[in-house]
Formats: C-alpha cells, sequence, structure tokens
C-alpha cells in the first residue's frame, strides 16, 4: 500500500480531505514514524478512534474464522521473530500468542510493531485467517497498534516458557530449558543453496523431542545445557519439533536441567490414537515377527528391502546386507509394528552380519536368522522406548530401547533376595 492509499484510505475513513490527510502523513513519514503510528495520529487528530473503522471489537472467545477483521485488547504473550520466503523474498515476520480473559489467539505480524511479551495492546483491525481449523490474527499495515497503560491481567503465562512435553506444533515465540542429548551437523540443499543446520534430540524433565538449529549456535553442542528463547515448533512425523533460528538467543540456563530418564508410559492403544509420539514407552506381547525380518536386502542407492536383487526403484541392484527386526507388540488395547535396527536385532539374535550369513549358508536358506528371531521373541512381554509415527499403512515404532520386561513381582523378590544375602 503506498502513502496515496493510506491517505485514501484514512480520508474517507474520517470523512476529511485526503489531500490534508496526506500531508501529515507524509510529514510523520519524514520523521521516520510508523506508518501505523502516523495513522492513529491523524486519526485521533480528527476526534476519530480505531472504534469507528466499522471492525467489530471482539473477545478472542467471540473471534471466529468467519470473521474477516476484528479489533481487541489483549496482552501480548508471546513474540517469535521469523524469515520467510514469500513471493520469492525474504521477509520477517512476528509471531506468537495474544491473551484476554477469554482465551488466546495466535498472531502474525507482517510489519515490526516492535510488540514485547507482557505489553497490553489495543489492536485496531487485524485480519483473519484460518490456521487448521482455527482463527489466527494477521497484523498488517492496515493494522493500528496501540499500548495501553493499566496492564490486562490474564489466566495465562507470559513470555512463552515451557517444558518440552506442553509444546505442540504452530507454537511460536517459546522459551526452553533443555539438555542437548544428540547434536549432528548436516549439509542440506536450503534456499539459499547449501547450508549447514544442526540436528538432534533435545530433552528435559518431562520428554524428548526432536530439533533443527537452521543457524547453527556454538553453544549448542552434544552434552550441554542450553536455554532456547525465541524457538518455534513444527510438526515433524506427528510430533512435534523444536526449531532454533537465526533469531532465536541461546544461552546457559540459570538453573540444572534434569533429563527424564524414561519416556511416559502410554497403553498401546492410547499411543496410537495420539497419532505420533517422539518418545514413548510401551509395553506388550510380542505376537509376532513379520516378514521381512532377520537378513534382509537393501539397495544400495536407496536403502529400501529388495527381493532377489530387484528394487523398486533402481531395478537390478548390488543388494546389501542388512539385519532387521519388525515385531508386532500387543497389550490387548491395540498393535504397533516395533523396528528394531541392525545393532539391536544382532543383540537379540546373538551375532552380526557374519554368524547370520554362515548361520544362513549352513542351513541353505536365509529365513532361518528370522525364524531363530522369531524363537526369542513370540510370546514374551517386552518394554519398548522410541518415536513412534503413524500412517496408512499402521503404526511403526523405532525402538531406541527393546527389552523383556521386568514383572513387579520379580523385582521386588530380587531386592528381597539381596537383602537377606547382605
Ligand atoms: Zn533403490
Amino acid at each position: 500500500m503506498s502513502l496515496d492509499d493510506h491517505a485514501e484510505e484514512l480520508a474517507s475513513d474520517l470523512g476529511v480531505d485526503k489531500q490534508e490527510v496526506r500531508q501529515k502523513l507524509e510529514k510523520m513519514a519524514e520523521y521516520n514514524v510508523p506508518m501505523s503510528e502516523a495513522k492513529q495520529s491523524v486519526r485521533r487528530e480528527y476526534g476519530g478512534d480505531s472504534r469507528d473503522t466499522g471492525v467489530p471489537r471482539k473477545e478472542i472467545d467471540e473471534i471466529s474464522t468467519n470473521d474477516s477483521n476484528v479489533s481487541l485488547t489483549a496482552r501480548v504473550l508471546s513474540v517469535g521473530k521469523r524469515s520467510i520466503k514469500y513471493g520469492g523474498e525474504r521477509h520477517v515476520i512476528f509471531e506468537g500468542e495474544l491473551a484476554d480473559q477469554t482465551g488466546t489467539v495466535s498472531y502474525t505480524a507482517w510489519e515490526d510493531f516492535g510488540l514485547e511479551a507482557g505489553e497490553t495492546v489495543r489492536v485496531g483491525n487485524a485480519g483473519l485467517r484460518d490456521w487448521e481449523g482455527e482463527p489466527e490474527l494477521n497484523l498488517g499495515e492496515s493494522t493500528d497498534i496501540e499500548r495501553v497503560e493499566e496492564s490486562l491481567s490474564v489466566p495465562y503465562d507470559v513470555g512463552g516458557e515451557a517444558a518440552l512435553a506442553e509444546l505442540e506444533p504452530g507454537d511460536r515465540g517459546v522459551t526452553v530449558d533443555v539438555q542437548v542429548i544428540e547434536c549432528e551437523r548436516k549439509t542440506i540443499d536450503g534456499r539459499d543453496g547449501e547450508t549447514e543446520i544442526l540436528s538432534g534430540v533435545l530433552a528435559d524433565e518431562t520428554t524428548r523431542l526432536p530439533f533443527t538449529d537452521w543457524d547453527p549456535h556454538p553453544q549448542i553442542d552434544e552434552g550441554t545445557a542450553v536455554r532456547v528463547e525465541n524457538g518455534f515448533v513444527r510438526e515433524f512425523r506427528d510430533a512435534p519439533s523444536v526449531h532454533i533460528s537465526e533469531f532465536s538467543t541461546v544461552t546457559q540456563p540459570d538453573r540444572p536441567v534434569q533429563v527424564a530418564e524414561s519416556a511416559p508410559r502410554y497403553e498401546v492403544g492410547e499411543a496410537v490414537d495420539a497419532g505420533g509420539l517422539f518418545d514413548v514407552e510401551l509395553v506388550g506381547n510380542v505376537v509376532a515377527v513379520r516378514d521381512g525380518s532377520g537378513l534382509i536386502e537393501r539397495c544400495p542407492e536407496c536403502g529400501r528391502v529388495v527381493q532377489s536383487g530387484q528394487c523398486r526403484a533402481h531395478g537390478t541392484v548390488e543388494a546389501e546386507d542388512d539385519l532387521r527386526v519388525k515385531a508386532i507388540l500387543d497389550d490387548g488395547t491395540g498393535t504397533v509394528t516395533v523396528i528394531l535396527d541392525k545393532e539391536r536385532t544382532a543383540e537379540l539374535y546373538g551375532g552380526g552380519l557374519e554368524a547370520a550369513r554362515e548361520h544362513a549358508r549352513n542351513a541353505m536358506d536365509r529365513e532361518v536368522v528370522a525364524d531363530s528371531i522369531r524363537e526369542e521373541l513370540v510370546g514374551r512381554v517386552f518394554r519398548v522406548r522410541g518415536s513412534l509415527s503413524v500412517d496408512e499403512y499402521g503404526a511403526n515404532l523405532d525402538a531406541a530401547r527393546f527389552e523383556p520386561a521386568q514383572e513387579e513381582p520379580t523385582e521386588q523378590a530380587m531386592q528381597l533376595l539381596s537383602e537377606v544375602a547382605t
């Protein structure tokens, strides 16, 4: 929108002469007054008020995706800064949450209104869009932001500080105190060519979550505790993932960060209904070991499992041997396929690739490896920790830990015995 357009809109809004309004706006622009503030000032001068623009004033729980524009008074809960590519150009945008007594609403500010967490603002003429079924405010050129002296008291925490287990995809401007428990440097084909990023796993007292740092911060390294301010949350395989950007601040936390020893325990059915969980513990009976377990062959190009040296994507290939288990775990509430990688499979099988190949050669049948694993697992109860993802083909759990479940009485009995022995 040009200054002329702003002048025209404002003049017709106030019912005054456009040239006059234009001159006033121009003058303020010379002094670098932001357009939204300049318009507000002119509005006040003519005795107008943002309430007179025909935009309905609403409380947050009254706002719906059917509204096109609203005005409201709210407390700023969080402010996240992020750069996006839009129309071929990079834009810096601000995102977060606003709150009043009745609820919270997300916003995206396309201009820098200098919003700060904690302040109370009167928002005039915010646009609305539908973000996954929820209304989201768009604060743009035609939005007026006015600071309000007396602070609006709201039943929500200001500042975006959260525990990892509380994060949800879509959260912005979040602050977390975490331990970096895995961290890997990767080169990716980013929007500006090849870029280095960090990716790995963060943990706190409540859970673990994957993260990506798009602008590698030197403080982020395996084994360090960090405070990340101004992060945002996206969805990765149905679970939240923490994103750290050039606008995030990474410092040392002013408190020790404990790491949860175990993952939150779920029933299988409950976990599958949740749609995806990055870190979960399940206990159940292995009812079957699926085909494609044991000594398998993979395409060297894409890693897909191949049959008779034929890859679905690459035709005839020099297939490479690998070890894997796909076990069906059932606890009466549902089933998941637990996937064990080469190392965990070797542990269960009691030998690595060489042992498996020899076993298969002697028997002249590669299936003997899967059969022996089947004998070991089926009918027994296991405790599994890992990442669950759910898609149209079913629920898969990539196991980070897989061990026979110790029944409580046994543990107690063991302890009693050891006490007697000493
Ligand atoms: Zn392939």
